[in-house]
Formats: structure tokens, sequence, C-alpha cells
């Protein structure tokens, strides 16, 4: 056990080492010029970018692995952290992983580097995003982008927001809104919600406004279900995400909309409604079908007579009538 302690240690000690190199080569080499200009553009304080330990992968592809190196790492420790990877050629020499990426340290709950996110400059530099391959220290199921941050302010709100991206959460800690998490673009897995779960009763989801941020919510609300959650929905204008939103409306915009956040059923009604095509009776009748699930858990409340109010009116029916028609019936419960 104390061997397994010690080698644990080693390991984060050598990605602690690895994110304030990266940092220290984004605020002060020639090279990262252009970083600390793209991420100024994109509206990122300083202050902020330190806070998350921001930092620039060099393009040369050793550079991180000789300092390593120098400091008594092995190339074991250097490939168990996924900093070097070996190249496929005949001496097999390691290489380092990152190079020429703003890099985003991915740290846990206690706040010790586990792996990172890597995001490219150019859109001719695919992927977009690299991160640390799934290892002895980085599973990325469970890591929760900026948890280790977000916590105190989470506690104190009673809640915690969840963003896709790194730059979303950045930006909405900057604006104010400090109990935000990444879930980095997956669904959210049953380990992410356990650790949310302990963290706060509400979750608030501010996933992007695009189909793949609607659908993953629906499936966010799947792993939350019976859960000790509280399930919310942050209103993004289509097709942005919250950074986009900051940088365009400014921080005021980002922390009303959160303010204005609807309860999961309300979202996920309206997500019926506007996806289904209600053209005639049998469309409205696959729509209420879909619909009630989505009701059937909501007890007799202001909420769900707004909710049949609504649908009602969407689908040109009688209050009553959309009432009946919600009811559960007895063979489905
Ligand atoms: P940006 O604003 O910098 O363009 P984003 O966060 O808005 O980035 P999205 O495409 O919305 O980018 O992706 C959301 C998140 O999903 C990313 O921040 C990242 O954590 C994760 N992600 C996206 N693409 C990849 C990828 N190819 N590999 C690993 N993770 C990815
Ligand atoms: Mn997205
Ligand atoms: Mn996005
Ligand atoms: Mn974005």
């Amino acid at each position: 056990a104390k061997a397994r302690r010690e080698r644990r240690d080693r390991l984060h000690d050598l990605l602690d080492r690895a994110a304030a190199y990266y940092a220290r080569y984004l605020w002060e080499s020639a090279e990262a010029a252009g970083a600390r200009d793209y991420l100024a553009r994109r509206g990122l304080t300083e202050e902020t970018l330190r806070t998350y330990r921001v930092g620039y992968a060099p393009s040369a592809w050793d550079k991180m692995l000789l300092g390593s190196r120098q400091a008594g790492f092995s190339e074991e420790e250097l490939l168990a952290t996924g900093l070097a990877q070996r190249s496929k050629q005949r001496r097999g020499s390691l290489y380092d992983r990152f190079r020429e990426r703003i890099m985003f340290p991915l740290a846990n709950a206690r706040g010790k580097v586990v792996g990172f996110g890597a995001r490219a400059m150019r859109d001719n530099q695919p992927p977009k995003y690299l991160n640390t391959s799934e290892g002895e220290v980085f599973h990325k199921g469970s890591q929760l982008f900026g948890i280790d941050i977000a916590r105190r302010a989470a506690a104190r709100a009673g809640s915690i927001v969840l963003a896709e991206g790194y730059t979303d959460v950045l930006a909405l800690h900057q604006a104010g809104v400090q109990n935000a998490v990444g879930v980095m673009g997956t669904s959210l897995t049953e380990e992410q919600a356990r650790e949310l779960e302990r963290t706060a009763r509400t979750l608030l989801l501010a996933l992007d406004a695009d189909r793949a941020g609607q659908e993953a919510m629906v499936r966010a609300s799947r792993i939350a279900a019976g859960r000790r959650l509280e399930l919310r929905v942050v209103g993004l204008p289509e097709g942005k995400d919250p950074a986009d939103l900051i940088q365009e409306e400014g921080p005021d915009a980002v922390r009303e909309r959160v303010a204005r956040s609807v309860p999961f059923v309300a979202f996920h009604v309206d997500k019926i409604l506007t996806g289904s095509d209600l053209g005639d009776a049998e469309a409205k009748d696959r729509a209420i079908a879909e619909l009630r699930p989505v009701l059937g858990p909501v007890p007799p409340s202001v909420l769900r007579e707004e909710l049949i109010r609504r649908i009602a009116g969407r689908l040109d029916l009688s209050d009553q009538l959309a009432a009946t028609l919600l009811e559960q019936s007895a063979e489905e419960t």
C-alpha cells in the first residue's frame, strides 16, 4: 500500500510539474505570443487563466520529456501519465504527446492534476481538442473539469452549473458564476453524477444550445433520475455555448440566464413540442405519447398545470382534453 501511494504521489508530482511548466511557457515564451493573443481575443483574463493553470505546450518534440527526465522521472513514468508516447519506429524513442496546444490541466476534487485537455490553435490542426488518454491516473468518466475550483462556491450556492467545455467553465467563472464545472463534451456518466450529487442539490445544465447539447441534456436527466439532484436548464441562444454568450453579450447576460433557469421538465416539454411535426391528428397523438412519460413524474402542481396549458395551446386542444390525454393510463404505470 505504501509503495502504491508513493507511486501515485510521484505521478501526480510529475503531472503538477508539467502543468507548471506549460503555464510558465504560456506566460514567458516568445513562441506562445500567438496563444496569449488568442486567449485574450476570447476575452479570458490573465487572472482567470492563472486560476485554472492554463498553459501552452511548445512545438518541439521533446521539451517536456527532457525537462522531466532531468528532474528525475523515468520513461515509464512519462508514459504512465500520458505526457509522452513511444514512436512506432524501430528505435521506438519517446516524444511529447502535447505540442503547439493550449493546455487545460484536469484536476481531481483535491486539486491534483490527473491529465490535460489540449486545444489546437488553428482549425487545420485537428483534433480541436486532444486529451490525455485513459490510463493509470486519468479516467475521463469520473472527471469533472474545474471541480476543485467550483466546489466551495457550489456548496455555498447549493447548486452547480454543468457546461460542456473548458472555455465555458473559464468564461462562466470570470463572469461571476464560480460554481461551474465541465463535463468535457461526453455524456454525463454515473460517476460524474455521483460527484455532482455530493457537491450540491441543484444541477443547472448549461450545455451547448445545439442539437448535440440538447440530446446530452436529455441523457443527463436519465442519469440524474433517482438521485438527490434537482435538474434545471439554463437557456442559451440557439447554437451558442456559455462562452459564446459571454463574449457576445457580456457577463450580466449569462448571470441573468443562470438566474432564470427552468425546471428540466419544462425544457423537455418545449424540446418535444418544437421538435415534433404537429401537422395532423396522428402527429399530435404521437407527440402526446412522447409527452406522457415526461409529465408522468410531475405531481399535481402549478408547474404541471402550466405545462399542460402550454401543450394544449400548441396542439390546439382544450386544456381539459390535453390533461386527460396526458394522464398515464393504468397499464402504462
Ligand atoms: P471552443 O470554444 O474552444 O471551440 P468548445 O468547448 O466550445 O471549444 P465543443 O466542440 O463544444 O468545444 O466541445 C465541448 C467539449 O468537448 C470541449 O471543451 C472538450 O472538453 C470536449 N471535446 C470536444 N472535442 C473533443 C475531441 N476531439 N477530443 C476530446 N474532447 C473533445
Ligand atoms: Mn458542443
Ligand atoms: Mn461549445
Ligand atoms: Mn465554445
